[in-house]
């Protein structure tokens, strides 16, 4: 609000001391050197307060008083600029009469774009400002000096109303801004909801396979700036399809809601650092850095997790789950897709060895080492 201050104020200066240097012979010294004097004093006052509100943290009562000292500061600056006109008129000096009404009727025009941003403010400068030479040329009772001052005061009632209009399209177009600040918060936190929904898993609550696909990339490049290998680990649950014909598909979808928690407690109570995602129906996927040892040791820690889960009570049937595990090297030439392809080969072995246990593999050479559970 009080940003055009330090440019409107030099510019009233400026013309303050034109306009006193132009009645200096005409008016009393002592009149024009106490009329600048003022203005410049209140000129002063104001671009002092503008720098002091400027530094100022935004505050609600801030705002108040910054508000409250620029209307009275425009109030004053009128009143002051508007006894310009009665202290210099004289009905003999024609050019003074020229000079004060294209200075008091220039700046209440200047002022129309730089007041106008809020209507009191432009009303409390142009009025007085106008109002004293407006009322002056009225009670000299002559017909000249009547219609200059009809004409003044159509002036001000254009500009006024032009004022209010003015600032009227700003508050609207501050509401529009604010409107759309409000809208773009909403849309940013619902794409912020919809992201997270798309990435997933609606059972679980875990990271679904597109989580995996991110994950696995980001994974993938941070290893190779480290030079460092990625380990996958895949689990599928043993005998699912048995399970959920036995006990039911709710049934089934509860075993899998569980071992989701018991894979996140296991990351948590051994510091993995990796999540588990849920990358197909009864398939599970842990990436990790990290040598293979410590990848097997932490698939061996899950396969005796799920084993253990004490699942329904009225249920026997035990949970079981196979893992794989491959290690790769993304600068050794290894790509994701061996990675991947090695871990389900794993898998596959461990479901070939009699399920319930971990087979891990290397990506180039597929020596592998069963582990029954
Ligand atoms: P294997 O030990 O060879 O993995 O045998 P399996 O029965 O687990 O394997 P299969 O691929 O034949 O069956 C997978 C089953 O997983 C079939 C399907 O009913 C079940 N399944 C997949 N997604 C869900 C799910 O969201 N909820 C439930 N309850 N079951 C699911
Ligand atoms: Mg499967
Ligand atoms: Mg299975």
């Amino acid at each position: 609000m009080s940003s055009h201050l330090p440019v409107v104020l030099p510019g009233s200066l400026l013309v303050a001391v034109l306009l006193a240097w132009g009645f200096w012979d005409a008016a009393g010294h002592i009149v024009i050197g106490t009329w600048l004097a003022a203005l410049i004093v209140v000129i002063f006052v104001r671009l002092g307060l503008s720098y002091y509100f400027g530094h100022q943290p935004r505050s609600r009562p801030n705002d108040f008083l910054l508000k409250k000292t620029i209307l009275a500061g425009s109030f004053i600056s009128g009143c002051l600029w508007g006894s310009a006109g009665v202290l210099f008129f004289d009905p003999g000096n024609a050019y003074g009469f020229a000079l004060l009404v294209i200075v008091l009727g220039g700046l209440v025009a200047g002022s129309l774009g730089s007041h106008s941003y809020y209507f009191p403010n432009f009303l409390l400068f142009a009025i007085p400002e106008f109002l004293p030479l407006i009322s002056k040329l009225l009670l000299m009772k002559d017909d000249f000096y009547t219609l200059i001052a009809l004409m003044m005061s159509l002036f001000l009632l254009l500009n006024l109303y032009y004022s209010k209009k003015y600032a009227d399209m700003i508050e609207h177009s501050i509401r529009l801004q604010f409107a759309n600040d409000a809208l773009l918060q909403q849309l940013q936190e619902s794409n912020r909801e919809l992201h997270e929904y798309s990435y997933t898993d609606p059972l679980t609550g875990i990271g679904n396979r597109r989580q995996f696909d991110r994950d696995f990339e980001q994974i993938w490049q941070s290893a190779s700036t480290a030079k460092a290998p990625v380990c996958l680990i895949l689990m599928d649950v043993d005998h699912f399809k048995s399970y959920n014909d036995a006990y039911g598909h709710p049934q089934g979808d509860q075993v899998l809601k569980q071992i989701a928690l018991v894979l996140l407690q296991v990351c948590q109570e051994y510091k993995v650092r990796g999540r588990p995602l849920r990358i197909g129906g009864e398939e599970f996927a842990l990436l990790l850095k990290g040598n293979l040892e410590l990848a097997v040791n932490t698939a061996e820690i899950i396969r005796e997790a799920v084993s253990s889960m004490e699942v329904d009570a009225g249920v026997e049937h035990a949970v079981t789950a196979s893992l794989g595990v491959a290690i790769a090297h993304p600068i050794g030439g290894d790509t994701r897709m061996m990675l991947f392809h090695a871990a389900d080969e794993a898998l596959y072995k461990a479901k070939t060895a009699g399920r319930n246990c971990v087979v891990a593999v290397e990506t180039k050479s597929p020596e592998s080492m069963a582990k029954p559970g």
